[in-house]
C-alpha cells in the first residue's frame, strides 16, 4: 500500500503504552506530529504525554475504529500486539507499520528461526514440539543439554528452561504448560551482541554500530555501544540486518539480538519488530536515534544515517534502582530518562541512563 507521508500536524497511532511507545511519542512531537495511544491500562506512561489517549483492549472494535478515525498511520511498541487488531487497522484503512507480517513472524519463535534461515540469518539448530513424545524426539535429535521454549509470549527470559537430559523433556514440556515448544541447541557464544536497523518507505536501510549486552536473570542490565567489533563481524552483522528487513518488506526500527561465537561467528537469537531496549544507547550516541529514525521510517520520512558521536554505557533502572534519581542526575557526562511509572515493582524497567564517553 503506499502512503503519502505523515506531515506536521497529522497524527501517528501506537499500539501499547509503555516506555518505548513514550520515547516514540516524544520523537515524534519532536517532528511536530501528535500522538494517539490505544493501550488497555490507564494512565500509561505514553498517554500522559500523548495528545489522545485510548484505554482499551487491543482487539476492541470500537477502539482501533477511534484509532483508525484519529491516525492515518499506526506503529505498535511492542510485539505481542494481536495480530488481528492490526489487520483490523489495516481494513479500516490505516497503514499499519511494520506490518502483520512482520508481527505473526516475531511473535512465533519457530516462524521467526524458519523465517531466518530462510533469508540466510543463521540461527542454532532447532526443531518444534507438540506433545511430550514429540518433545522427546526432539530433545534426542539435538542432543542434550538443549533449551525449550514456549513458541509464543516468551520475553526476558520467561517461558523457557534447560533440558539436561532426554528423559526430562517430557516432564519440561508439561512444566512450560503442555503448550507448543520450541527446541534450540545450545549457543556457544563469547558475547550477546545486538543490531538496531531501519527500514524506510523508499526501501533504504541505515544499519546503527553494533551493541554489546549483558543481562541478568534473563534481563537487560546493561548495554556497551559501539561495541568493539572486527570489521568482518560489523559487516556480518549488517549483512543479516539488511537481509532480515528485505526479507520481511519492514518499514521501520528492528532490534536483532545476536549470539558472538568464538572466532567472531554472528548467529541471531531473536528479532523484535520494534524499537529496543539495546537501542536506547543511540538517543545520546548518535545524530539520529532509534526512536526519530522509526517514526521517520513509518511516517515516510526520509531516514538518515545514524552519525554516533559518543560511546555510550546505558545502564537499566530496574524497580527500586529508580529512587536513586538524584545521584544519576548529578553525573556529569549522563543523560537521565526516566518513563514516569507510578510505582516502582520489584525488576520493572523505570528507567535508563545514558552514560557518555569520547568516540
Ligand atoms: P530469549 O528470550 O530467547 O531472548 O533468551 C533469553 C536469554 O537466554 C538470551 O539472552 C541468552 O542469554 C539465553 N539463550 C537463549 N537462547 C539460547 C540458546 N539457544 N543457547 C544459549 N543461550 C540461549
Amino acid at each position: 500500500m503506499t502512503t503519502t507521508p505523515l506531515a506536521p500536524g497529522d497524527t501517528l497511532g501506537i499500539l501499547g503504552g509503555g516506555q518505548l511507545g513514550r520515547m516514540l511519542a516524544l520523537a515524534a512531537a519532536r517532528l511536530g506530529l501528535d500522538v494517539a495511544i490505544l493501550e488497555p491500562e490507564p494512565d500509561s506512561p505514553a498517554a500522559r504525554v500523548a495528545a489522545h489517549a485510548i484505554v482499551a483492549p487491543y482487539d476492541d472494535p470500537d477502539a482501533l475504529k477511534r484509532l483508525a478515525g484519529l491516525a492515518k498511520v499506526v506503529t505498535y511498541e511492542f510485539e505481542n500486539v494481536p495480530v488481528a487488531a492490526v489487520e483490523t487497522l489495516a481494513s479500516l484503512g490505516a497503514n499499519v507499520a511494520p506490518g502483520a507480517r512482520a508481527l505473526a513472524t516475531a511473535q512465533d519463535r519457530f516462524e521467526e528461526k524458519t523465517f531466518l534461515n530462510a533469508v540466510g540469518a543463521p540461527t542454532v539448530a532447532f526443531a518444534a514440539a507438540d506433545s511430550e513424545e514429540s518433545a522427546t524426539a526432539a530433545v534426542m535429535t539435538l542432543g542434550a543439554p538443549v533449551l525449550m521454549k514456549t513458541r509464543r509470549e516468551g520475553y526476558d527470559g520467561k517461558g523457557q528452561r534447560w533440558v539436561e537430559h532426554a528423559a526430562d523433556a517430557a516432564g519440561t514440556f508439561r512444566a512450560l504448560g503442555g503448550v507448543p515448544v520450541i527446541v534450540e541447541a545450545p549457543a556457544a557464544f563469547v558475547r550477546e551482541l545486538s543490531v538496531i536497523a531501519a527500514r524506510g518507505r523508499d526501501g533504504a536501510v541505515m544499519v546503527y554500530p553494533l551493541a554489546e549486552n549483558h543481562h541478568a536473570d534473563g534481563v537487560l542490565r546493561r548495554t556497551i555501544a559501539p561495541a568493539r567489533a572486527s570489521p568482518e563481524t560489523a559487516a556480518q552483522a549488517e549483512t543479516i540486518a539488511i537481509r532480515i528487513l528485505t526479507g520481511l518488506d519492514y518499514v521501520g526500527v528492528i532490534g536483532v539480538e545476536l549470539f558472538e561465537l568464538l572466532g567472531g561467528t554472528l548467529l541471531v537469537n531473536e528479532i523484535a519488530p520494534r524499537v529496543h531496549n539495546t537501542g536506547h544507547w543511540t538517543q545520546d550516541g548518535c545524530a539520529i536515534d532509534q526512536f526519530e529514525q522509526h517514526v521517520r521510517a513509518v511516517a515516510g520520512w526520509p531516514l538518515l544515517p545514524p552519525s554516533p558521536h559518543s560511546g555510550v554505557e546505558m545502564l537499566n533502572l530496574l524497580g527500586d534502582e529508580a529512587t536513586d534519581w538524584r545521584r544519576w542526575a548529578a553525573e556529569p557526562d549522563t543523560r537521565l530518562h526516566l518513563y514516569g511509572k507510578r510505582e516502582a515493582k520489584p525488576g520493572r524497567k523505570m528507567g535508563h541512563v545514558n552514560r557518555l564517553r569520547p568516540l
